[in-house]
C-alpha cells in the first residue's frame, strides 16, 4: 500500500512570523501520520525555524529547490548538504516555475535528484505538459520523457523512494484542474514508464502526486483514483483551514 503524501508548496509567500504561525496551528490538528504524510515546502530562509517548530509533530519540512553541488561559488544558491544539515527532509525538484523562469532542464533535474538522495532528502520531482502540448496529444510522451530523464541512472531503491508530481502547467494557479480521470490516466502512464525502466516492484511502490489547482472541493475525487497517491498544492496550502481539509480527505 502506498501512503498518500500531501505537500504544500508555499512558493514565495509568507513572512517568517506567518510561516511559524501556520506550522504552530497545523501541528495542533489531529492528523494520523500512519495514514498520511504531510510536508510543507517553504521558502529557504524559513526552513531552519520551521524545522524547529515542526519537531516531534506529524509535519515534515521541505525545500522548493536546491543546487546539485555540495558547496562552491554559486552565489545565492542552497545545497542539499545545507538542507540536510538543518533537518529538512524533502525537496521539490524541477517545478515548472523553476523550469520556466530559472532555466532548469531535464538534465539539471536529474543531477539535483541524485544530489538529493546523496543528502538523504526525498525529492518531489515535478513533470507536466503545457496547454499546447496537451492540445497536440503529446502529454504522455512529454511526461514520460521528463520522468525517464529525471530518474536516469538512479538505483531501484532510490526510484522507489522518489515522489513524482504530475502537474499540468495549464492547471497551476489557474483554477483549472485536470479531471480526476485525466489526471489518473497520466499518473498511470508515469507508473508504466517507471515499470519499463525499473520493474514491477519499483513501479508499484513509487508515489505519484497530482498538482494543479488542488483544493478541498476536488481532493477527494483525485485521491480516490488508483494511480494518484497524494497532491502537491500551491494556493490551497497557504491557509491552515484549507490545508487541513486536504489532509483530512487523505486519511
Ligand atoms: P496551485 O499550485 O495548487 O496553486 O495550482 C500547484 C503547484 O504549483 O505546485
Amino acid at each position: 500500500m502506498r501512503k498518500p503524501v500531501i505537500a504544500g508548496n508555499w512558493k514565495m509567500y509568507k513572512t517568517l512570523a506567518e510561516a511559524k504561525d501556520f506550522v504552530e496551528q497545523l501541528k495542533e490538528k489531529q492528523v494520523d501520520s500512519n495514514k498520511i504524510e504531510t510536508v510543507i515546502c517553504a521558502p529557504a530562509l524559513f526552513l531552519n525555524s520551521l524545522v524547529q517548530v515542526a519537531k516531534d509533530s506529524f509535519i515534515s519540512i521541505g525545500a522548493q529547490t536546491m543546487h546539485e553541488e555540495k558547496e562552491g561559488a554559486f552565489t545565492g544558491e542552497v545545497s542539499g548538504n545545507q538542507l540536510q544539515d538543518l533537518g529538512v527532509q524533502y525537496v521539490v525538484i524541477g517545478h515548472s516555475e523553476r523550469r520556466q523562469y530559472f532555466n532548469e532542464t531535464d538534465e539539471s533535474v536529474n543531477k539535483k535528484v541524485k544530489a538529493a538522495f546523496e543528502n538523504n532528502l526525498t525529492p518531489i520531482i515535478c513533470v507536466g505538459e503545457t496547454l499546447e502540448q496537451r492540445e497536440q496529444n503529446e502529454t504522455e510522451s512529454i511526461v514520460s520523457t521528463q520522468v525517464m530523464a529525471a530518474l536516469e541512472g538512479l538505483s531501484e531503491e532510490n526510484v522507489k523512494n522518489s515522489i513524482i508530481a504530475y502537474e499540468p502547467i495549464w492547471a497551476i494557479g489557474t483554477g483549472k484542474t485536470a479531471t480526476a480521470d485525466d489526471a489518473n490516466d497520466v499518473c498511470q502512464a508515469i507508473r508504466e514508464t517507471v515499470l519499463d525502466g525499473f520493474g514491477e516492484e519499483v513501479s508499484s511502490s513509487v508515489r505519484i502526486q497530482y498538482g494543479g489547482s488542488v483544493k478541498p472541493e476536488n481532493i477527494e475525487e483525485l485521491l480516490s483514483k488508483e494511480h494518484i497517491d497524494g497532491a502537491l498544492v500551491g494556493g490551497a496550502s497557504l491557509q491552515v483551514d484549507s490545508f487541513v481539509k486536504l489532509l483530512e480527505a487523505g486519511q
